[in-house]
């Protein structure tokens, strides 16, 4: 909670509680593994958070990196040479929410299908495929897929999709990258083990910094090969990091004691969507609400998502715009059940109804 709000803009508003920075104090003072120049490779924490998250993910190694956006973008480079193709979904954050990163950096061009709520859609992927060594045409190199898709609203991806994805990509010799900043997420909505999400991808980007409450930090994972060649562009693209273990250990905290905890942040957007769509209709649909975001269209109560933001926020609940009448509310771990019970007490009557 930021300044008495109840601030529902995202899972990134986290803070470390005295638990977590206790651990950060543990590895760099005495007593704990010590830190080390991680550029050297020679931070233990850091490379055993690399093992750790790895392992979990079915991969040989991993890349501790500061932002999700840089672990994507390193995965989007090893995947696609200068002047070849990405594949997407629109609303992706690689595309949406990277700032144009791809084609700055590595110089890759995107082309996207648009699936209802950001799911992968095999059937138009295998339309939008095209096949190298055309002189004329764009050859593709990957595909990119979210789990779970942000924008699209927590949208958990079906592994049989994902199963039938990977087998297209097989059959074309393409790679795939998993933007899993929230897999947490669609792990703990699933029981689908990490590691049979992550054998699906070369890649896989995730997030210590959102629902696992983390201050910082992300990771790429992937084949030991790979791994290293993403190491040298981390450092060519000013990433490379020193004495970092102390937010490893942030990280390691968060999988030790915060993971488990994202099914209560799932129950909390259950709840509010649930009493959002008993009180007003056509503003949420409760089946769409998979896991940690809510999205809301305000259209029925004939104001714009940002004048909806702004009641919002005079009444001290913080909420996203997301387009002109969508608005987002994500569910995280320093919102709790009182939290989330406040913003219902705002919300409700704004959306007109009396609770
Ligand atoms: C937050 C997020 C990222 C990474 O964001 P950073 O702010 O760069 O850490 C990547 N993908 C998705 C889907 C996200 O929600």
């Amino acid at each position: 909670m930021s300044g008495g709000y109840v601030d529902l803009r995202s899972d990134t508003v986290t803070r470390p509680g005295p638990d977590m920075l206790a651990a950060m104090l543990r590895v760099g003072g005495g007593g704990g593994v010590g830190v080390g120049d991680d550029v050297y490779g020679e931070d233990p924490a850091v490379n055993a958070l690399q093992e750790r998250v790895a392992a979990m993910l079915g991969h040989d190694a991993g890349l501790f990196t500061p932002t999700g956006t840089m672990a994507n973008q390193l995965g989007l480079r090893l995947h696609a040479g200068p002047g070849t193709e990405i594949l997407a979904e629109s609303a992706a954050h690689i595309l949406r929410a990277e700032l144009g990163a791809a084609a700055l950096l590595s110089a890759i061009t995107t082309r996207t299908w648009t699936g209802p709520r950001g799911l992968v859609e095999p059937e138009l992927v295998a339309e939008l495929i095209a096949p190298p060594a055309s002189p004329y045409l764009v050859s593709t190199s990957a595909i990119a897929v979210e789990n779970t898709h942000n924008f699209g609203g927590g949208t958990v991806q079906p592994i049989e999709r994902l199963r039938r994805l990977r087998a297209l990509a097989d059959e074309y010799n393409l790679t795939m990258h998993l933007d899993g900043a929230r897999l947490w997420n669609a792990h703990i909505a699933t029981g689908v083990p990490l590691g049979e999400y992550g054998a699906l991808f070369d890649t896989v980007s995730v997030c210590f910094s959102k629902g696992l409450g983390a201050p910082v930090g992300s990771m790429l994972v992937g084949r030991t090969e790979a791994i290293a060649e993403a190491r040298v562009w981390r450092k060519r693209w000013g990433g490379g990091m020193r004495q970092v273990g102390v937010l490893a250990a942030a990280a390691e905290y968060a999988l030790d004691h915060h993971l488990a905890d994202l099914a209560v942040d799932h129950a909390h957007a259950a709840l509010l969507a649930e009493a959002i769509a008993a009180a007003v209709p056509g503003v949420v649909n409760q089946d769409h609400v998979e896991t940690n975001i809510v999205m809301l269209d305000v259209r029925p109560l004939g104001m714009t998502a940002g004048e909806f933001a702004d009641a919002a926020k005079a009444d001290g609940v913080l909420v996203s715009v997301m387009g002109s009448h969508t608005a987002r509310l994500v569910t995280h771990r320093d919102a709790d059940r009182a939290g989330i019970e406040r913003a219902l007490a705002v919300l409700l009557p704004l959306l007109g109804a009396s609770r």
